[in-house]
């Protein structure tokens, strides 16, 4: 270089010149930077004489800029990857002014990046909801461990708020110093707003809960209870303590524990309902029947996440239902024995006249059927309160069940005038049951059948063998019934308020049936469609 300038006479400017020089403590090279000048120095002639040679030492500036350059290429590869992240990522100088804003930060906040980039939006959204307290611990925070997390509510471009939750991090050089700050962003206001709700309707609750009175707890989903309401305290006289878990067991009438035990375990296991009529031992000593309902609470995957449950005092209607049984047994005992006589000088009359007798033995007769409907009517009734006592004696046999079927049906076409009933199957095997009773059950499902179907023709009966079972099914194509009546058809007196406008009966009928079917040790259900039919379905063991 000497040589040039001096044989050139151009000067030399070298800016930022790395030279290697050696280190004197370690005798290895050593690169450092300078810019220098050699400028010639002319004598008077215009030969150049000597060279004049300058030069600063800039090896720490260049190094400062050479890792700020390369921080920047990181910081810029680092923008790059968090552009297709959904969340919003913001990124920060030192000074809080925007580096940074992916797509995320764009669909959440509302700006583009290029209103942005430079600016204070990031510390603006950020920093505006933040409560003084709030801003101090995640100053200190960021300081002390160069990370801070937490949720804070920030306003869009548009000003509607949104929940966030934001996690930031600085970035360092290699020396350890904080040159920049992502923040990585999610919106939770969706997930804010459901717990608002849920605190919301909690608190709800709890209030209703406290005021209404009926008994309320909740349970944990193994059934384990935790929580009772105050009507619960103050109608058993218990404490929580006392009543946690399965406390509930001391205030159940004794008698009433292995069902209850059943029907929980049972729902416990499936998630259905449970529902029951039993005592509960009041702070007095005193039993009192109460329906009890529990319901499992289910997570959007159907998981069951709790339990809840409730049971109100039924004593008055129970009180009032005993009465009403006891004096339905008494009435129908009372009146079977003149009814019975009745019957009797009726039969004696009718068989006096002869058929001479034109229209009297008419009337014998239409007198005669009467009291016969009577005394079916009125024994069906005996046999409610002799099932509800749990009274009613089987008399067990083996017999055919298909004559049985037959003659039934034979019986009944008589007096369908209307309808024509078709039997469809045959079985071979012997049943062991009460003829009498099961006689009784066909005679009631024909009897409806033909009864709720005023403007069909036919009724059809089917049997079959199903495993050790057999399956008798009676369908009619009559005005049928909504879905939610079928489980409720077997209760005592229960009747579909839309039929009893135009059809007479007590709903016993099937009451009756059912028990009777479940007593030998079968199952009756049904289904229906509106306006279609009904089909009737029992089985019985072989
Ligand atoms: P009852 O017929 O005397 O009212 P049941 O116990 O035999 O009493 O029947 C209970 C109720 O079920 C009836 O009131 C009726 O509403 C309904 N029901 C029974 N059988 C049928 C059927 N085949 N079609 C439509 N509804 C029926």
């Amino acid at each position: 270089i000497l040589n040039n300038v001096f044989s050139t006479g151009k000067p030399f400017i070298a800016n930022e010149f790395p030279v290697k020089l050696i280190n004197k403590n370690t005798d290895k090279l050593d690169l450092h930077y300078y810019t220098s000048v050699i400028q010639p120095m002319k004598d008077e002639k215009g030969n150049i004489e000597r060279l004049l040679t300058h030069g600063v030492e800039v090896t720490q500036q260049v190094e400062a800029r050479k890792q700020i350059e390369e921080a920047n290429k990181q910081l810029r590869t680092a923008a790059t990857v968090t552009e297709n992240i959904a969340d919003a990522v913001v990124g920060t100088d030192m000074d809080y002014k925007t580096i940074s804003w992916n797509k995320g930060a764009e669909n959440l906040y509302g700006y583009s990046s290029e209103e942005v980039m430079g600016n204070y939006a990031m510390a603006l959204l950020c920093t505006q909801f933040l409560s003084e307290e709030d801003k101090q611990a995640w100053s200190k925070a960021l300081d002390a461990t160069g990370k801070w997390q937490g949720e804070v509510v920030q306003s869009k471009k548009d000003g509607t708020l949104v929940s966030v939750l934001v996690s930031i991090a600085y970035v360092y050089d290699e020396k350890g110093k904080p040159i920049a700050a992502f923040a990585v962003n999610r919106d939770i206001t969706d997930r804010k707003n459901a717990e608002e709700k849920i605190k919301e309707s909690e608190a709800k609750f709890r209030t209703l809960s406290e005021t209404i009175p009926h008994m309320i707890w909740t349970a944990a989903p193994d059934g384990k209870k935790n929580f009772y309401n105050k009507y619960f305290f103050e109608y058993t006289g218990l404490s929580f303590e006392e009543l946690k878990d399965d406390g509930m067991l001391k205030i159940i009438f004794p008698e009433d524990i292995k069902k209850d035990l059943e029907l929980w375990h049972h729902s416990l296991k499936t998630g259905e309902n449970f529902i029951m009529e039993k005592r509960l031992r009041h702070h007095d000593g005193t039993y009192r029947w109460h329906l009890s309902h529990a319901i499992a609470q289910k997570d959007m995957q159907g998981n069951i996440i709790g339990w809840i449950g409730s049971s109100t005092e039924i004593e008055e209607q129970k009180m009032k239902e005993k009465q009403k049984d006891e004096f339905i047994a008494i009435a129908g005992h009372e009146m079977k024995t003149p009814l019975t006589i009745a019957k009797t000088y009726l039969h004696l009359l009718e068989m006096q006249l002869d058929e001479g007798a034109g229209e009297i033995k008419l009337f014998a007769k239409k007198a005669n059927d009467s009291v016969e409907k009577l005394n079916q009517l009125i024994g069906e009734l005996v046999d409610v309160s002799k099932i509800q006592e749990g009274k009613i004696n089987y008399n067990l046999a083996p017999f055919n069940f298909n004559k049985l079927l037959d003659e039934t049906m034979e019986n009944m076409q008589i007096g369908a005038k209307n309808h024509h009933l078709k039997k469809s199957g045959n079985i071979s095997h012997e049943v062991t049951g009460d003829k009498d009773r099961l006689q009784q059950v066909l005679i009631n499902l024909l009897t409806n059948a033909i009864k709720y179907s005023p403007n069909a023709n036919e009724v059809l009966v089917n049997v079959e063998e199903k495993e050790n079972m057999i399956q008798v099914a009676v369908k009619d194509f009559g005005i049928g019934m909504n879905k939610q009546h079928l489980e409720k058809i077997f209760e005592r007196y229960y009747r579909i308020q839309e039929h009893t406008m135009n059809f007479q009966g007590l709903g016993i009928g099937l009451y009756i049936s059912y028990n009777i079917i479940i007593r030998h040790g079968g199952t009756m259900w049904a289904e229906s469609d509106i306006g279609r039919g009904s089909t009737f379905y029992f089985t019985i063991p072989t």
